[in-house]
């Protein structure tokens, strides 16, 4: 109980050095999907399943936000035509019917709005916890830990969480990580997950957090190569 106490504060310490750091690494760092109201936010993130930010910002930008602006238009059409729309999302039977029941549900349930509560949140088909907390934190501003990808795989580098499951790792967070930095410190941790601490190879030798890494498999610095010998240059001048 002690020890476990121990290592929640030392984790904590750690915690508030990293969010000092990514901070100064990425003072305009924000959340990667571009939307301007809960419901743009929601949509977005059903269509960035297996899908990168940048093409679902492309889509949106392009076609969805134009053609549908209300959860009725998306309800109104006919799922075929919703699958076109957003066909290069890929997955986009599932995300079609996806949108649609979500859509749906805002309307019968909640005037046609997204709703502001976790609880409220996740009675709408296809939403869990990650897309729930990402809602809260970014469109109505209460701080959430949303457990994405990067989110997951640096707080097992950072020897934050040793769980492989997305809630546990959140419940984990939500033990050393302060409240009202939440939302601030997933955005920090996704923008060093995709520049820095990408999944397969991460840049370790120009990572600002390294010395607070625990990682064991840090990828090492390359070797520096020595100059090549002055007469060596010469002799190729002669020739
Ligand atoms: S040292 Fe390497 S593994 Fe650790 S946070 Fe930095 S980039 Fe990621």
């Amino acid at each position: 109980m002690v020890a476990a106490m121990a290592s929640r504060t030392a984790k904590a310490e750690r915690v508030a050095k990293v969010l000092l750091r990514l901070q100064r690494s990425y003072p305009d760092a924000k959340l990667a999907l571009h939307f301007s109201s809960p419901l743009e936010l929601l949509i977005s993130l059903i269509l960035a399943a297996q899908c990168t930010d940048e093409k679902v910002n492309e889509v949106t930008r392009t076609i969805v936000f134009k053609k549908y602006r209300k959860p009725e238009d998306y309800v109104r059409v006919p799922v075929e035509e919703l699958e076109v729309d957003i066909h290069s999302t890929g997955f986009f039977r599932n995300k079609a019917r996806a949108l649609q029941g979500c859509c749906r549900a805002l309307i019968e349930n909640f005037g046609g709005q997204v709703p502001s509560t976790q609880k409220e949140l996740l009675t709408i088909p296809g939403v869990g916890r990650k897309t729930a907390n990402i809602l809260l934190g970014n469109a109505f501003g209460m701080p959430a830990i949303g457990v994405d990808t990067h989110v997951l795989r640096l707080s097992q580098r950072l020897g934050l969480s040793q769980q492989t499951d997305p809630d546990k790792v959140e419940d984990d967070l939500n033990l050393i990580v302060p409240k009202l930095e939440q939302t601030r410190f997933c955005t920090l941790i996704q923008a060093h997950g995709r520049k820095v601490c990408v999944a397969r190879k991460p840049r370790c030798p120009e990572c600002s957090i390294a010395d607070l890494c625990p990682f064991p498999d840090k990828t090492p610095a390359e070797p520096v190569r020595p100059p090549k010998p002055a007469f060596g240059r010469k002799l190729k001048h002669r020739v």
